[in-house]
């Protein structure tokens, strides 16, 4: 599997993990775009929100929670932060591996596309 998250998942890429559980893992993003900028990822390959099965639809509830959690770890959950997913070339997603962005640490901006 050619998949770089997958990668990420087996272990043959460096990350820098923050959190590892049965269903999902999370580490810092390579190139952050705020001080907190964390992706929670399924281990199982998802290519899309497009693609989610009905199955699959609780990994997104625990992607939420994971992040959540992250979020309260991190010392951002009162100031604030933002959780997105992007979907597709038009919704951003250049990653073709289901991915939640945690961001935050600063005021992010207010537009979001
Ligand atoms: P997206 O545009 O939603 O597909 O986001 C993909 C994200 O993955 C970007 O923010 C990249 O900086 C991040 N990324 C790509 N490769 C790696 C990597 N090896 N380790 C950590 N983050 C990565």
């Amino acid at each position: 599997m050619d998949c770089i998250f997958c990668q990420i998942v087996s272990g043959k890429i460096p990350s820098d993990v923050v959190h590892q559980d049965e269903e999902v893992i999370a580490f810092r993003d390579i190139k952050p775009q705020a001080p907190v900028h964390i992706l929670v990822i399924p281990k199982r390959h998802i290519p899309s929100l497009a693609q989610l099965t009905e199955d699959e639809l609780p990994v997104i509830t625990h992607m939420v929670e994971v992040a959540n959690q992250l979020a309260k770890r991190e010392g951002i959950a009162d100031r604030g932060y933002r959780l997105a997913i992007n979907c597709g070339p038009e919704g951003g997603q250049l990653v073709p591996h289901l991915h939640l962005h945690l961001l935050g640490g600063r005021k992010l901006s207010d537009e979001l596309g």
